[in-house]
Formats: C-alpha cells, sequence, structure tokens
C-alpha cells in the first residue's frame, strides 16, 4: 500500500464529507471527551440530544465536577451503561484537582484516569491536541481487517493490540486528528458491517478485501457468548398516602446507583406468575400486600444479560416503616429519581392503569 497516498485519501475525503455534528464544533478536549464516552455503545442520533443538554447543562470540565451525582445519573437516563458517566464524574474531579482543569496532553496520564481505556484516550488526545495516537474501536478494527487484510479475531481482546500497532504504523503524523476521525466515519457511514459500499469508498484502491473479493469474511469475529436470561418481578407498591416505593441499587455493578422498584430474581419464567410473585415480594418486604395485580411484562437487553421483567401494582396498609435503600416517594416526585429504561417502562404501565 502506499500509505502516503492513502492518508491523504482518506483525510480529503473527511474533510468534505463529515458530517456537522456538535462536538466537531471546536477542538474543547471536555467537549470530546463527554461525546466518546456518550458515543461508546450508542448511536450518534441517540447521542446528539443528549450530548447538546449535557453541555448546555454543565458547559465546563469544572461545571460537571462539582455536580451532583443524582443529577447526573438523571441526566444520564435513557442512554444506559451508567458507569460510563460516573467514571467520567471522578475522572472529571481528579482532571480539576491535580491538572488544574486541563485535560491533560499525556497518554499514561490520561490512561490514569478513572474509565479511559486505550480508546478514549487515543480519540481524545488526536482530535483535541492532534497526537499520531491511535483509537481504535470495533468501527476502526473493521476497517483496518478489510484495508490490510488482517486476520485476527477481533472478538478477542488481545486482537485489539494488533490493529493498534497497525494504525501506529500508518497513522497521518500531520494531520492525526482527521485522519482518526476519518476512520471513525468511514466505518459508519462507508465500510459498514454488512454490505459496505466499496464502489463509492474513498480508499478502495489501497483495499486487500475489496482487490481480493473478502469483504464479506472479513472482520473475523468469533461467536459472542449466548446472554444470559434472568426473570425478574418488580412492583409498584402503594402506601395509603399515596406514595409508592423505591429502592436504591448497589453502588457497584449492573446500573449501579440507579432507582428502582422493588424487585427480586427468581430464576425461572414460572416463578413469575402472580402467586409466586406475591408471595415472594411479601417475603422480601416483611408486610402484606393486597390487590396484587400484573399490569406489564417486558423485556431488556444488556450485553451479557437479557431481563425479563413481569411488573405489577400492589397496595399496602398505612406506611410501614422500610430502611436504606428502599424509601416512600410521592408518585410526583418519580421524575426526580434517575430510573433504569425497563423500570420508566414499568412506570408508565402502572401511570396509564392507574
Ligand atoms: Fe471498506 Fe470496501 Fe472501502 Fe475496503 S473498499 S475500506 S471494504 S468500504
Amino acid at each position: 500500500m502506499n500509505v502516503a497516498q492513502f492518508q491523504n485519501n482518506l483525510i480529503a475525503w473527511y474533510q468534505a464529507e463529515k458530517r456537522d455534528l456538535p462536538w466537531r464544533q471546536n477542538k474543547d478536549a471536555y467537549r470530546i471527551w463527554v461525546s466518546e464516552v456518550m458515543l461508546q455503545q450508542t448511536r450518534v442520533d441517540t447521542v446528539i440530544p443528549y450530548f447538546n443538554r449535557f453541555i448546555e447543562q454543565y458547559p465546563t470540565m469544572a461545571d460537571f465536577a462539582a455536580a451532583d451525582e443524582e443529577k447526573i445519573l438523571k441526566m444520564w437516563e435513557g442512554l444506559g451503561y451508567y458507569s460510563r458517566v460516573r467514571n467520567l464524574h471522578h475522572a472529571t474531579r481528579d482532571v480539576v484537582t491535580k491538572y488544574g482543569g486541563i485535560v491533560p496532553a499525556d497518554l499514561a496520564t490520561m490512561k490514569r484516569l478513572k474509565g479511559v481505556g486505550d480508546y478514549t484516550a487515543g480519540a481524545v488526545l488526536s482530535i483535541a491536541y492532534d497526537l499520531p495516537v491511535p483509537a481504535v474501536d470495533g468501527n476502526v478494527m473493521r476497517v483496518y481487517a478489510r484495508l490490510f487484510g488482517i486476520e485476527a479475531d477481533t472478538f478477542l481482546p488481545a486482537s485489539k493490540k494488533v490493529f493498534e500497532q497497525k494504525v501506529s504504523e500508518t497513522i497521518a503524523y500531520d494531520d492525526p486528528s482527521s485522519f482518526n476521525q476519518g476512520l471513525m466515519e468511514l466505518g459508519a457511514l462507508i465500510c459498514t458491517p454488512a454490505r459496505p459500499q466499496c464502489l463509492i469508498c474513498p480508499v478502495s484502491e489501497h483495499c486487500k478485501a475489496f482487490e481480493q473479493g473478502k469483504t464479506d469474511v472479513l472482520p473475523v469475529k468469533s461467536k459472542k457468548k449466548k446472554a444470559k436470561d434472568q426473570f425478574v418481578v418488580t412492583a409498584v407498591i402503594k402506601n395509603s398516602r399515596g406514595e409508592v416505593l423505591l429502592q436504591k441499587r448497589p453502588e457497584k455493578g449492573l446500573l449501579a446507583g440507579l432507582w428502582e422498584f422493588p424487585s427480586i430474581e427468581v430464576g425461572a419464567a414460572e416463578k413469575q406468575q402472580l402467586g409466586h410473585a406475591q408471595f415472594g415480594m411479601t417475603g422480601m418486604l416483611g408486610f402484606s400486600l393486597v390487590d396484587f395485580r400484573q399490569m406489564v411484562q417486558l423485556k431488556h437487553v444488556f450485553t451479557h444479560l437479557i431481563w425479563h421483567i413481569v411488573g405489577y401494582a400492589a397496595e399496602c396498609e398505612a406506611v410501614p416503616e422500610v430502611g436504606s435503600p428502599m424509601q416512600w416517594v410521592s408518585v410526583v416526585d418519580i421524575g426526580g429519581y434517575a430510573l433504569p429504561v425497563p423500570h420508566q417502562k414499568v412506570f408508565a404501565a402502572y401511570l396509564q392503569n392507574a
């Protein structure tokens, strides 16, 4: 491959065709960092309104670092993968206290920040500071596997190094920002997973997979493990004051720190039926429930896990005492609590049935 020609073709195409995205308005490292964190596992169209609201509320890193975590989780509601924003919050606090609020322009320092891996560090340093650092994610691996005929299994974490090495060898030192963004843009718009548009691709003359007719066999990707099914019973429980019960999830693990309606994992679909569900819920709460009724059934897919949820509504007498991590919350205040999407759906069903 003529590497200089490849770089020129890619950068010229990127400059001419790049989408007008809000985080591309300037080279502010904080904005770029926020956008990169949001874009992990989430589509551009979904991210745009979140990004705009986020920057409106927290225009500078100092604003964000000083913000209350509950408010941040609330703003992130619906984007999923909440540990991303908790880590970002933690990391920006470190940047404010240790580095005077300036994102460090150095790979090793950047990678010491919470939640910042090779990809995020590479993206921020190359886009904001024009440093020639690779930013390799699934999209870039796909593009490089095809361009260079690399057959390393992109499902295996160890393969990432192979791709990072290749990008390091071929990155444009005179414009790493446009080069890395060009690769990302090419992967998003042209060199897509199914049916890449090779006939209009700006770098097709350099591409091994195109030349050898291998675009449908590259990248090599071994099968993912099947996601595990988890059967969950949840209930919106109303007390005599008309308040409902919420519980806070643990500070670590899936959906850490978010609020939800009291829930139990029951092991099998049969155990989600009304009789079992009421028995289990009463046992967990330690007070009796009346008018226990099914409202909704839904499925929520995480990366390695599928929640099958049956949502019930119930009432209880008086106002039973509950301790942390549970609390009674007025229905009108629920909007102020960060709930994961499936529990927002359960609440919507509750309001419809009320
Ligand atoms: Fe991807 Fe086709 Fe372009 Fe090669 S020629 S980089 S396979 S779109």
